[in-house]
């Protein structure tokens, strides 16, 4: 029977022969090829620094700190993300509040957070609040997240935060590689953060990069990420309290074999969500991913379409399993996940767009070494099993 995998890294004898080579001699941790591989990539994305962390949820930990986030400060953000982008803040007990988002492209609506600065700012607070454990710190930072590869409204976003002073934290978890007005995704905000778990554009099995043009905040970063090992301290020595979130000599490897074929990479991934888009188009019962004209470039992670809202999406999900075909339901709202529900007191309807999202979207099978004979029979099965 088929079976077609929900994702897939793209690893080829070069990715192998990188990690073997590491792995023959005796620096597994602290060595050249870290160094090398945040050369890399903070030239490819064109910033100054670039700290390796062990994974994406370490980097966004990292520039909380960094951005001088106390407990009880407020961020903006988005509840329609992975729930790495809020946990970031719950680390360090700076509560998230959350604005809703584009029905269209999923990302932080900017007319919302244009309101919530100005609402915030002036105390008009009830309507942003959650119902508890609101803290009561000020407005700090907006962490807006560049859904599905696609950048966030940065224009407006930048605005925003030069308006009501606020620091930007990129969470481009989802898009490296991607452009808004052909300027890299990761450079708008004063810190931009990539992961490489291995259904991402690049994979270094577990792991991730923070990229600034900060120096001060990359040199705290590399200490944090060490233990709290600042410049000058010896091995048993600690500035700081800090963390192990350093990323081993093997994973850097595979992620400089990885980045030296990004654009390939990135285009093979392309090339199999136009076929979808070929395949899918005038679909009745469903919509397709929509790109946005500012998005100079799509950096395709996940492909991801909505069904009408008619459409009994569990029983169209069990029916796509039976004929090897995976299908995930992309995202499940973060302030409607069990933990967020008991601390902050969420509720169905609190955000409507990002849970008519959550409820009407499937990601399909997807990665950049899918044939065009995958992607036709997992759109021939979804026709099929699709109502009506
Ligand atoms: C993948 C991802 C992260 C980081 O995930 P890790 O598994 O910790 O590397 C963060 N935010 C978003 C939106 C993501 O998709």
């Amino acid at each position: 029977m088929v079976k077609i995998p929900m994702s897939s890294p793209d690893i080829n004898e070069e990715d192998i022969s990188a990690v073997l080579e590491v792995i023959r001699t005796p620096i597994l941790s602290l060595g050249p090829k870290v160094v090398a591989f945040e050369n890399a990539l903070a030239t490819y994305v064109g910033a100054k620094h670039a700290i390796a962390v062990n994974s994406g949820t370490a980097g966004l930990h990292l520039t909380a700190i960094a951005a001088g986030l106390k407990p009880g400060d407020r961020v903006l953000t988005t509840p329609f993300s992975f729930v790495a982008s809020t946990n970031a803040l719950l680390f360090e007990n700076i509560t998230p509040i959350y604005v809703d988002v584009n029905p269209q492209t999923g990302n932080i609506d900017v007319a919302q957070l244009r309101q919530a600065a100005m609402d915030l700012r002036n105390g008009k607070t009830d309507k942003w609040l959650p119902r508890k454990n609101s803290g009561n710190g000020k407005l700090k930072a907006i962490l807006p997240v560049d859904v599905f590869g696609q950048p966030a409204d940065y224009d407006a976003i930048g605005e925003i935060a030069r308006e009501y002073d606020l620091e930007v934290i990129e969470d481009s978890c989802e898009a490296l590689g991607a452009e808004y007005r052909s300027k890299k995704a990761g450079l708008f905000g004063k810190f931009g953060v990539f992961a490489f778990y291995p259904n991402k554009q690049i994979t270094t099995g577990e792991g991730g990069v923070v990229i600034t043009n900060d120096e001060k905040a990359a040199t705290l970063m590399r200490a944090l990420r060490n233990q709290g090992r600042a410049p000058g301290d010896t091995w048993l020595s600690h500035t700081y309290m800090g963390y192990n979130y350093r990323l081993d000599e093997l994973s850097a490897a595979l992620g400089i074999s990885q980045l030296s074929r990004v654009d390939q990479l990135i285009s093979q991934r392309e090339q199999v969500a136009n076929w979808y888009i070929k395949h899918l188009i005038n679909t009745p019962g469903i919509e397709l991913p929509v790109i946005v004209p500012e998005t100079t470039r799509m950096s395709w992670f996940v492909f991801v379409i909505r069904l009408d809202s008619k459409i009994n999406r569990a029983g169209l999900v069990a029916r796509l399993e039976k004929h090897g075909v995976p299908v995930r339901p992309y995202f499940l709202p973060i302030h409607l996940q069990p933990y967020m529900v008991e601390r902050f007191g969420y509720k169905d309807g609190d955000y409507p767009i990002t849970e008519d999202l959550g409820n009407r979207g499937i990601a399909l099978p997807f990665s950049g070494i899918m044939t065009e004979g995958q992607v036709e029979y997992v759109c021939h099965v979804l026709k099929q099993e699709l109502p009506g």
